[in-house]
């Protein structure tokens, strides 16, 4: 290996080591920490947090870099590295660049803003009071302009923002995706909320332990190595991937809904066994990490509602669901508990949406920071504006601004840019889909026989494996032969919720 790519890989590692740290004390915070271990707490993330931009930032990266690679004209100054080297030093590059396009005074006073924002907004979102937060939405957006001027942009500000999170998305390809799926999706959630499915069935008394049971060992028949992951409770259900052989699962036990905990257990295991996909041979390097935010939430709503939704995966596990809470379930008929959790219904707040509306509420939100950033919506105008688009989308008004514009924590935490990916994943997902069920026409035999092993094999030679070896859209284009449309999802609805209907 050539000498100076190995002195990058070695910095590559050092950096992704630090960050592993950073997401055990997260995770420490979420399951584990005693409630005043938050001070020191806070300590501990502002240290590793300047750790991890120093190293980010080095000279010595810089050094290393252009002993490698031209910064000026993107060429390669030395001929013997093959073509993941290659990319990797771009990759590294770039992120170099971009980091260092913001100065640590900016990168300080964000921090502090966000920080208190998130507290008022804690603050405002539970005694609904708009006014409250509105001073500090106003400085965000104002940093985030800035933040687009410092990162730079072609067409649209909130570009520099979307990139973050979705490299080589742009405002306008989004908008060209997002268009047809709105008008499509409006129509949908007209013509399915009328099915009438009664969901009483899912709500009952629930042994937590029983839960809990149940999903670790469908975490396992998934294809998580039991020595690779751990699953614990939190308030809201994540996966935090300190690395791809230790993951750090979360789900939320509610001993009224079985469902709830299983449906969380499915989704963050989709994360977790992309991380886990990672190729051993390139951790610290860009081919060892997740492509975009998009991408890893693919991964997850793929299994969360294509497999964890679908009626074969519950003709094969329902049986399951009988055994442990025989007196609770004996008289719901399978039939009866897919339509149930299946139930096509509007509702104001986002993470509870169904999969025909939840992209709606994800459409609203990229309209909304698309208008901040080139100034055509006022922070002020927030409330009135959430309330005719939701009327306009969903057919529906919030009471108030808690359960409006007030219900996320993403524009608190400066968070601009993030919500697009949402959709992405709904959309990538169908795109995967649809080429498992054309490599796999035995797709729901294998379901129904809790065969799901071949899922996370396919997934990993043409998703997970490659890490950021391409851009987000070319992943999926491999992947499928296909580019990326609204169509595909919009198709899958339709086959799903016309077969329900005449169930
Ligand atoms: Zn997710």
């Amino acid at each position: 290996m050539n000498n100076a790519f190995k002195k990058l890989l070695e910095l590559g590692q050092s950096i992704q080591t630090v960050e592993s740290i950073e997401r055990v004390l997260f995770w420490d915070q979420e399951t584990m920490m005693p409630k005043n271990g938050i001070t020191i707490k806070t300590m501990q993330k502002s240290a590793i947090a300047s750790i991890i931009h120093q190293k980010k930032t080095s000279q010595e990266l810089e050094k290393t870099l252009k002993s490698l690679i031209d910064f000026k004209t993107n060429t390669f100054v030395t001929h013997d590295l093959d073509e993941d080297q290659k990319r990797c030093t771009q990759l590294m590059r770039d992120d170099f660049l971009k980091a260092k396009k913001l100065p640590d005074d900016f990168i300080q006073k964000l921090a502090v803003l966000s920080s208190e924002a998130t507290h008022v907004w804690i603050e405002a979102r539970k005694e609904n009071d708009f006014k409250r937060f509105l001073p500090y939405l106003e400085q965000i957006i104002d940093l985030m302009k800035q933040k687009s001027d410092l990162i730079g942009f072609e067409d649209h500000p909130y570009d520099a923002h979307i990139d973050d999170y979705e490299p080589g998305m742009t405002t306008r390809k989004l908008t060209a995706l997002f268009t047809p799926l709105k008008k499509d999706l409006i129509q949908l959630t007209k013509d399915y909320q009328t099915i009438p499915i009664e969901d009483s069935c899912l709500y009952g008394e629930f042994d937590e332990s029983l839960q809990m049971q149940l999903c670790k060992a469908l975490l396992i028949d998934f294809g998580l190595n039991p020595d690779n992951h751990r699953l614990d409770e939190s308030a809201h259900p994540f996966c935090m991937p300190v690395h791809r052989l230790d993951l750090r699962l979360t789900t939320h036990l509610n001993p009224s809904c079985f469902y709830q905990c299983i449906s969380s257990s499915i989704h963050e295991c989709g994360h977790a066994l992309y991380e886990q996909g990672h190729h051993p041979d390139f951790f610290g390097l860009p081919i060892g990490q997740y492509a975009s935010m998009g991408i890893h939430e693919s991964q997850s709503k793929f299994y969360e509602t294509m497999i964890g939704q679908s009626h074969a995966f519950w003709k094969g596990f329902y049986p399951k669901i009988l055994q442990a809470f025989p007196d609770q379930m004996q008289k719901v008929s399978l039939d009866s508990f897919y339509r149930a959790i299946n139930k096509v219904s509007p509702s104001l707040i986002r993470i509870y949406a169904d999969e025909v509306t939840y992209s709606l509420h994800i459409i609203l939100r990229f309209e909304i920071e698309k208008a901040f950033m080139d100034g055509s919506l006022k922070a002020r105008e927030l409330p009135e504006y959430w309330k005719t688009k939701m009327q306009e989308y969903l057919g529906i008004i919030p009471h108030n601004d808690s359960e409006g514009c007030l219900q996320d924590i993403h524009w608190a935490s400066a968070l601009f840019g993030y919500f697009p990916t949402y959709a992405l994943g709904n959309l990538y997902a169908a795109e995967l889909f649809n080429a498992i069920q054309k490599s796999f026409p035995d797709l729901d035999k294998r379901l129904e026989n809790g065969d799901y092993h071949f899922l996370k094999d396919w997934l990993g030679k043409h998703v997970h494996e490659h890490g950021r070896r391409y851009t987000p859209e070319r992943l999926i284009e491999r992947a499928t032969g296909q580019k990326v449309t609204a169509s595909t999802f919009i198709a899958y609805l339709k086959k799903k919720y016309e077969a329900l209907k005449t169930l």
